[in-house]
């Protein structure tokens, strides 16, 4: 869920956590450092007084482009002329500033300008290849302040991280925000180029790709493989691309995801008609329980929890639908067994893959492991098995991080004897939990030996005593 204005409010933010919120979204178009701190400060304190691993998501604006301020009351009539300047000014129906200074040289006769979430629709008309275009309106409609434009079908010349986002992302790794979403991303160089500065700093961080380009989903496969999670980014997908193929992208997305154990989350209008009304549409209680069908890892609240009136009820709401959806629909494990002997990761992938299988086959109660990168995490929870995901790591960073994937949950140890100690002692801790009852089957994976802290080489099935 996203924090904004609605939800800036620690009384507000405990009860969005009691409600059923896993992972904090910081968006840092709207928010500020000072606000994306406080954000943080609260959802730390939050996690220790409410026993809970929130994590926050720190999302940069990316290359998202705007028009300027317009005077009051403008509308665009279909058929008329408008120009687009780089020069800033008040804008008007004849002329509007835009915020890509290269516009001019990168625009091709005949390339669209979306407006607005694409309300707007306008084609370039010719260029100066300096500072204008001229452009005809295909689809009017009210002219408004700093509304977003997309192109979707120019090449846009701008750097994936601009200077606000290098000062957003340095904030963000400096307090230590756990996953950055990175917004409007083209190709796989963007990635590595936003990865480059994590590593550089030496920060355990993770990224989420944002798919909202027609050109990110071209190269969708690598970007899923470079990417630590996905996010499908709907508002401004559905402008880049037709609306009416978002749904079939979302699935294929969501496939994809799932076969390279990289979570992913649906985002925007999920609740939508809850901004403001204590009800969900129908149609938003299906699109909410087809995600969970398809097996999302997150669905993602935005305008509801940030600038809606019902920030906690939207969550519960929400939760509900989620829960239902899995509680009683019957849902199957996720069949992409390792096949790669090549990769490194072979063995470990392999126990991972039939951990689920015989969790699955015996009906066991969770399947649990100790991670040290949570690389077991991702892996475990790709398989969707039916039962639950315990993963302990003496790491609380992780710990927060691991919330924001499918069905895992988070738990600290820090004792490193032997591998039979481990697996007695997480199996005691759950107990104690209540997440298991005494001759309930659970299956354990471990590396052999465990103070090598190697590779997950081992698989045990035992009961709970
Ligand atoms: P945004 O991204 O809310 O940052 O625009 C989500 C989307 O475009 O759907
Ligand atoms: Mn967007």
């Amino acid at each position: 869920a996203t924090i904004g204005p609605s939800s800036y409010d620690k009384a507000v933010l405990r009860k969005m956590f009691a409600a059923g919120l896993n992972v904090a979204r910081i968006n840092f178009s709207h928010s500020n450092h000072d606000q994306a701190e406080q954000i943080y400060n609260w959802v730390q304190e939050l996690n220790e007084e409410e026993n809970r691993n929130v994590a926050i998501l720190g999302d940069l604006q990316g290359p998202k482009l705007r028009i300027g301020v317009v005077k009051e009351d403008q509308t665009l009539k279909k058929g008329e002329k408008i120009t687009i300047t780089t020069e800033e000014c008040i804008g008007d129906v004849s002329k509007v500033y835009i915020t890509y200074p290269d516009f001019p040289k990168d625009v091709k006769v005949g390339d669209k300008i979306m407006l607005d979430d694409g309300k707007l629709i306008l084609r370039a008309e010719s260029s100066n290849k300096e500072n204008e275009v001229k452009a005809k309106v295909i689809q009017g409609g009210d002219l408004k302040s700093k509304k977003g434009v997309n192109l979707p079908n120019t090449k846009i010349s701008l750097p994936c991280l601009t200077p606000k986002d290098l000062a957003d992302l340095e904030f963000a790794l400096s307090v230590g925000i756990e996953w950055i979403g990175l917004s409007f991303v083209r190709s796989v160089d963007d990635l590595k180029e936003l990865q480059k500065i994590i590593n550089d700093k030496e920060s355990p961080a993770k990224i989420v790709a944002k798919i909202e380009k027609p050109e990110a989903i071209k190269q969708i496969d690598a970007i899923i493989k470079q990417t630590d999670a996905i996010m499908v980014a709907r508002g401004d997908l559905g402008v880049e691309v037709p609306m009416e193929r978002v749904p079939n992208l979302q699935k294929m997305i969501t496939r994809k995801c799932i076969k390279y154990s990289t979570p992913v989350i649906i985002a925007t209008q999920m609740m939508e008609s809850m901004m403001d009304s204590l009800s969900p549409s129908r149609a938003d209680v299906n699109d909410v329980a087809n995600a969970v069908h398809d097996r999302v890892d997150g669905v993602m609240l935005s305008g509801e929890t940030s600038v809606g009136t019902y920030p906690v009820q939207v969550i519960k709401a929400m939760s509900k639908i989620v829960k239902n959806q899995e509680n009683h629909v019957d849902l199957e494990m996720e069949e992409f067994p390792p096949v790669e002997k090549k990769n490194g990761r072979y063995i470990s992938d392999t126990i991972c893959f039939n951990a689920c299988k015989i969790a699955e086959q015996v009906d066991a109660k969770a399947v649990m492991t100790m991670t040290h990168s949570g690389y077991n995490a991702f892996k475990i929870a790709s398989f969707r098995p039916p039962s639950k995901i315990c993963i302990f790591t003496n790491n609380r960073k992780i710990m927060n991080t691991l919330s924001l994937i499918w069905g895992v949950q988070g738990y600290y140890y820090n004792e490193f004897v032997s591998t039979d100690d481990t697996i007695s002692d997480i199996k005691s801790i759950i107990k104690e939990k209540g997440v298991v009852q005494e001759g309930d089957m659970v299956v354990n994976i471990a590396s052999m030996p465990i103070t090598e802290k190697g590779m997950t080489n081992m698989l045990k099935l035992s009961l709970i005593e």
